[in-house]
């Protein structure tokens, strides 16, 4: 067995994924028909995403939720998502989207979640993968919206729904905005998690965990310029979702090996590795891992300590995550043995 096949092979758990970065370039393209929305010309589907810049994918981004309106649109688009990672043997994985998006679009909450339910249940049936959701907060809309996101969500209960998160470009919206939302998240037993110091000063971090009160780091690259959050969060044992593909050109330039990962891993810090949004950056869950690999150092016993961190940083119960690092690490162990020298 080869790497890269190795690297496919081995159990994952997925904690940094959102839902509208997993589309297919083609279902946009046919729900956009179907509904009537105007999208960028384009030759190719997959040219759709192509941008230069955040703010640019951001749009495109908004521009995709348009074509999504009925509850089987959301059923289709967690269901393709969940087939794809299953695919590459993904088992769990905690799903960000964002109601406020989607309700901007035009579609209500309850045909969002529940259609997103239906495909999470479908994706189970036919290839045994579980999915849980997380609210995202958009950091560039208001507090206000934020609060008024969460109470839709205790409005609205649903059990697959575990806890909120929050995204959008964050160099001008700081989380101290949203301490509110989070509060009132906090209380109703939600779990908690942001996107942080992707690219914004280290600081955010210890406001998103001593303010927020967020269990674990979405991103968090940026922690590398300061040695004493570094040792903060290695020590406290803060799990990291990191996406190497997505932020390298964005933020890191085209040298993968340059990415902040690699000493954030060296130092000690908790991390896992996902994908982010997938088909808009041209990844996916093995992908990703292969940069690790090829650019960044990471040995099998480094994958094996991501796959454990992944399940340590995942908001299911004890008792699930103590089964399942047993099992994982058996499957782990069996097809690392396998691995050629
Ligand atoms: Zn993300």
């Amino acid at each position: 067995m080869n790497t890269h096949e190795f690297l496919k092979a081995i159990p994952k758990v997925s904690l940094h994924v959102h839902l509208m970065g997993s589309i297919q370039a083609r279902t946009v393209v046919e729900l956009a028909a179907k509904h009537g929305v105007k999208l960028p010309d384009f030759n190719e589907p997959e040219d759709l995403y192509q941008y230069p810049d955040i703010y640019k994918f951001l749009h495109m981004y908004d521009n995709s939720a348009l074509a999504i309106q009925g509850r089987d649109d959301f059923a289709r688009i967690a269901y393709e998502t969940l087939s794809e990672a299953a695919a590459h043997n993904v088992r769990y994985r905690e799903m960000s989207f964002n109601p406020t998006t989607h309700m901007a679009a035009g579609a209500s909450y309850q045909t969002c979640v529940d259609g997103l339910i239906d495909g999470i249940n479908a994706a189970r049936n036919d290839h045994g993968i579980e999915c849980r959701l997380i609210a995202a907060v958009n950091r560039m809309e208001s507090p206000e919206l934020a609060v008024a996101m969460v109470e839709t969500l205790l409005e609205n209960p649903r059990e697959e729904v575990i806890g909120i998160g929050m995204d959008y470009a964050e160099a001008e919206f700081p989380p101290e905005r949203f301490w509110k939302a989070y509060r009132m998240a906090e209380q109703a037993g939600l779990r908690l998690t942001a996107h942080q110091s992707e690219d914004a000063p280290p600081r955010n971090i210890e406001t998103c965990l001593d303010l927020l009160g967020c269990e674990r780091v979405d991103h968090g690259y940026h922690v590398v310029e300061s040695e004493a959050i570094m040792r903060r969060v290695r020590d406290e044992g803060v799990v990291f979702t990191c996406t190497p593909v997505s932020t390298a050109w964005v933020y890191f330039g085209e040298d993968l090996s340059n990415h902040p990962i690699r000493m954030m891993k060296e130092f000690g810090i908790k991390l896992m590795i996902d994908c982010d949004d997938p088909p808009m950056f041209q990844t996916d869950p093995t992908k990703d891992y292969i940069v690790c690999a090829e650019h960044m150092g990471f040995s099998t016993e480094d994958f094996r300590n991501c796959m454990l961190n992944g399940i340590d940083g995942s908001f299911l119960d004890e008792p699930t995550k103590r089964t399942m690092r047993r099992q994982f690490a058996t499957e782990f162990d069996a097809l690392a043995s396998q691995l050629s020298k």
